[in-house]
């Protein structure tokens, strides 16, 4: 297999995967966005609520705030050494969130909710939580865990995780009528026409979707667009939880761990 990065950033990775196949890149995005743990707020201790939102809608906002995981420090709740139902410092984490509107009318944004573990935070500070009118308060703790998308969404790390076919683009070798149907339909700007000549703009953009083949006035087109069987372009866009590297790197070495339970298995069976 061969990996070409196209875009790394704190919340975008993009990759070229080559010599793979769909079973295998289908089975590392499902894998991300269903088994790679983060942290999401999972209970909530309501002290004080004078807002006009019941109790369960602020928990159900509090539990969808993405919260920068750290995935090293803290054990999952059905693997850690307390079994306990409340948690321990190695599986939980505490925060508050002490709000009052005293001037008037104010939103309160996911930045006032104090957490116990700087590395643990909202990941990022301007989330609405909610507004508040003159005089209302609203106090309440908070306890996040580390879970996984398969379980509930909040604790899934992507807000995306696709891959799509590496595009050919056969572009017509002689000079057409220079309509630029194919170049004008493509919503994508991949295609260029110049001098009466097509020329692909920006191949890694085209989603496959044929538009320009069905615009073409010639039938058949001299344009004609494929893929590469086994070449694809990945993207990962992380909620900012994890890097996005680090999610791709969790979700393989699940796949991993996966395999190994099989072997295991096999090996007992055959004893
Ligand atoms: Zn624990």
């Amino acid at each position: 297999m061969k990996m070409e990065i196209l875009e790394k950033n704190d919340i975008n990775f993009r990759i070229i995967v080559r010599d793979a196949d769909v079973p295998l890149m289908n089975a590392l995005r499902r894998l991300a966005l269903a088994e790679v743990p983060t942290m999401a707020i999972e209970e909530v201790v309501m002290i004080e609520n004078s807002s006009i939102l019941q109790d369960e809608i602020i928990a159900h906002r509090l539990g969808l705030t993405p919260l920068k995981t750290d995935l090293d420090a803290y054990n999952l709740p059905e693997d850690c050494e307390c079994q306990s139902e409340f948690g321990c410092p190695q599986c939980r984490v505490t925060l508050t969130l002490d709000a009052e509107a005293k001037e008037g009318t104010r939103t309160v944004y996911s930045g006032e909710i104090v957490s116990e573990n700087p590395e643990v935070i909202p990941v990022s500070d301007k989330i609405p939580i909610i507004k508040l009118a003159k005089n209302q308060k609203l106090k309440l703790e908070a306890y996040a865990r580390l879970g996984r998308g398969k379980v509930h969404a909040k604790w899934q790390p992507v807000s995306m995780c696709v891959y799509k076919y590496y595009p050919k683009i056969n572009v017509p070798t002689e000079k057409c009528e220079e309509c630029s149907k194919c170049s004008d339909v493509c919503s994508k700007k991949v295609l260029v026409v110049k001098d009466a000549k097509v020329d692909v703009r920006d191949l890694l953009a085209c989603n496959l979707c044929m538009d320009c083949v069905d615009a073409c006035p010639k039938k058949p087109s001299p344009l004609t667009i494929e893929w590469e069987k086994n070449a694809f372009i990945m993207t990962i866009e992380s909620t900012g939880a994890l890097p996005p590297e680090r999610i791709l790197q969790e979700a393989t070495k699940t796949l991993g761990k996966q395999l190994n339970e099989i072997d295991e298995l096999l090996k007992a069976e055959s004893q």
